[in-house]
């Protein structure tokens, strides 16, 4: 196992908001192909460790390296054009238009003005074809002609991934993929996020610790803005440190 395994990592990441650490000294390591989740108690930290991750927010200390390079001075913008991409922050859904041409959007936003220049020499064909494909992949294929507002909350959550899948990431950022759903939502979006996992790397926050132990190689568990623990499910569940952060010890 060596260091280019890990395709996004994490060095003494630290951010104060007035003289508070939120996030202090977190050294994380997400291995390359790796579903990784980020768990522990309110207030651990894990959304700002988010932000700093994907340059939302810059840290006050540490380093950032995705891809072997260090992104520590790149802007949001920049480090998901490099393809460490979260969800909803570039690909905010269109309400009144459909979930195909909602992720045809998506699509031509990857393409920017090349893509502009190319429309009026080549047919919108593929992009129809491309969009059609990444529908299909998380199981939207039926709705596609439907309106993004009409659609279930489960089904918008399942969009806003196909739209993130759109930008090609390396490494899909998800925050809460599950929050706010009923049962009958967490089963298909956990497949879904499997199979968005084939051929790239998966970093999620998530409440849901079933959802964790199905879906998730390793974990690093944060209490009060530090790494408690890292491993895979078993061994952070086991782990007397992380029992006790859960039962408010
Ligand atoms: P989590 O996502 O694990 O619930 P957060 O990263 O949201 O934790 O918050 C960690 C800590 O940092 C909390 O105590 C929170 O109140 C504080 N915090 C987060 N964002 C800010 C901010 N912009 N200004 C001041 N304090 C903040």
């Amino acid at each position: 196992f060596e260091q280019s395994d890990n395709v996004l990592v994490a060095e003494g990441l630290t951010k104060f908001f007035a003289g508070f650490a939120a996030v202090k000294d977190v050294n994380l390591s997400v291995r390359r192909g790796s579903i990784h989740a980020l768990i522990g108690p309110n207030g651990a930290g894990k959304t700002t460790c988010f932000n700093l991750l994907t340059k939302t927010l810059s840290p006050s200390s540490g380093r950032i390296l995705f891809d072997g390079d260090d992104i520590s001075a790149l802007r949001s913008s920049q480090v998901a054009r490099r393809g460490l991409v979260r969800s909803f922050q570039i690909s905010a859904t269109f309400p009144n238009l459909t979930a195909l041409e909602n992720v045809r959007v998506a699509l031509q936003s990857r393409f920017g003005a090349a893509y502009h220049f190319w429309r009026s020499l080549t047919a919108v064909a593929p992009l129809n074809k491309r969009a059609q494909e990444l529908l299909e992949q998380v199981g939207l294929a039926d709705s596609r002609n439907v309106a993004a507002a009409e659609l279930s909350y489960g089904k918008k959550r399942a969009l806003e991934i196909a739209t993130t899948l759109a930008l090609e990431p390396i490494v899909l950022l998800l925050d809460e993929p599950t929050a706010g759903m009923g049962h009958e939502d967490i089963e298909p979006i956990t497949r879904l996020i499997k199979a968005a996992a084939v051929g790239r790397t998966v970093l999620l926050v998530e409440h849901n610790l079933s959802v964790v132990s199905n879906l998730c190689d390793r974990i690093t568990v944060l209490q009060h803005g530090q790494t408690l623990a890292e491993g895979s499910y078993a061994e952070v569940s086991g782990n007397p440190a992380v029992i006790s952060a859960y039962m408010g010890g």
